[in-house]
């Protein structure tokens, strides 16, 4: 009898608590469940020596869905305010620029990640923050071309380089995030003069990633591919040898470091418009950057942490030496992506 009426009166305790939880007004520090929802389109094995501290040291558990960018933000879509999601973890501005356009983040204000995270790196308003850097190259082949061709993004519309030219679709968000890059430092007209160029020195139409453009350079099919570093830097850590081969017979340029400096991208994150546990979330947010976190989180993917106190020694990337990054916000490359999809089909670069 007496555990019944104990039952009976934490039940009411617990209705009474629901009920209080439901009132408007309700401060919203009431605890949330030790639960973290993350859409992630990373997928690398360092990650989960992250995941795992992270829960460690705050008794968050993590519940992961892992798809590709578009997948994710699709489902984060059609799930709409029921979604689950805390945290959504993308790659690239133009597709944060697109998730924020549609709505699906909610802007958050943390000194922590405005004092670690540069400004240029993140979302003024708060939607997304950048959390790892990665550079947009020019890959070559050693036998075709010398450095000295090709120093500069520009360089890839010289009519000498006819026939020479791989590089993936133009729909690609790297691509467009490069091309409205270049929208920002040469204004619209030259940009398009530019791309033109580019798509006539193609040695054949756009198909496969990156790394299907560097094995195309070192094949000798093209002279010159546009790359992002993590993917060259995967064959440079490589063991097999075909892989050592490819990079036996190609080498790398930083474009553009007599002037704007090299094209930098990143993979970044934000909270989950309808998130149901958005101060863990945040909390996950300023955990990804701290020190820790931010060399895990890079070095995984074989890129750079965006906290510049953080160093990480990586061989490969340490092997391809310092460059000149361009200090372009990736704000302001996002918001020209629209732009540049719409250059892109003009010039014609499928
Ligand atoms: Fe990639």
């Amino acid at each position: 009898m007496p555990s019944r009426h104990l039952n009976r009166s934490l039940a009411a305790a617990v209705f009474a608590a629901a009920l209080a939880a439901g009132l408007p007004g309700t401060p919203a520090a009431a605890a949330e469940d030790p639960v973290l929802n993350l859409y992630s389109a990373r997928h690398y094995q360092t990650d989960e020596a992250l995941y795992a501290n992270f829960t460690k040291a705050t008794g968050i558990r993590i519940n992961r869905i892992e798809a590709g960018d578009e997948q994710l933000l699709d489902r984060l879509k059609s799930e709409a305010a029921q979604s689950p999601a805390d945290v959504v973890l993308i790659v690239d501005a133009s597709r944060l620029w697109s998730a924020q356009q549609q709505g699906l983040f909610q802007p958050v204000k943390s000194a922590v990640l405005d004092q670690r995270i540069p400004a240029s790196l993140r979302d003024p308003d708060g939607n997304w923050f950048g959390f790892s850097s990665r550079a947009r190259v020019l890959v070559y082949n050693k036998a075709a071309l010398k450095a000295a061709d090709i120093p500069t993004y520009e360089s890839l519309a010289d009519p000498g380089l006819k026939g020479q030219v791989c590089v993936r679709s133009g729909s690609h968000p790297y691509n467009l995030s490069l091309v409205a890059a270049m929208i920002e430092h040469l204004g619209e007209a030259r940009a398009e003069t530019w791309a033109r160029g580019v798509v006539a020195n193609f040695a054949r139409g756009p198909r496969g990633g990156d790394t299907d453009q560097i094995k195309a350079v070192a094949a000798g099919e093209c002279g010159v591919a546009i790359a992002n570093t993590y993917y060259y830097a995967r064959l440079m850590r490589s063991s097999k040898p075909d892989e050592r081969e490819i990079v036996a017979r190609t080498a790398v340029v930083w474009p553009n470091q007599a002037t704007f400096g090299t094209h930098l991208n990143i993979s970044g994150a934000g909270v989950a418009k309808h998130s149901p546990h958005p101060q863990n979330a945040l909390r996950f947010l300023e955990y990804l950057a701290s020190d820790e976190a931010q060399s895990y989180f890079a070095d995984g993917n074989n890129e750079w942490p965006v906290v510049r106190s953080v160093v990480v020694k990586n061989p490969a990337l340490d092997a391809l030496g310092p460059f000149k990054a361009d200090t372009l916000s990736i704000a302001a490359i996002a918001k020209a992506t629209p732009a540049a999809q719409k250059l892109l089909d003009r010039a014609g670069w499928k």
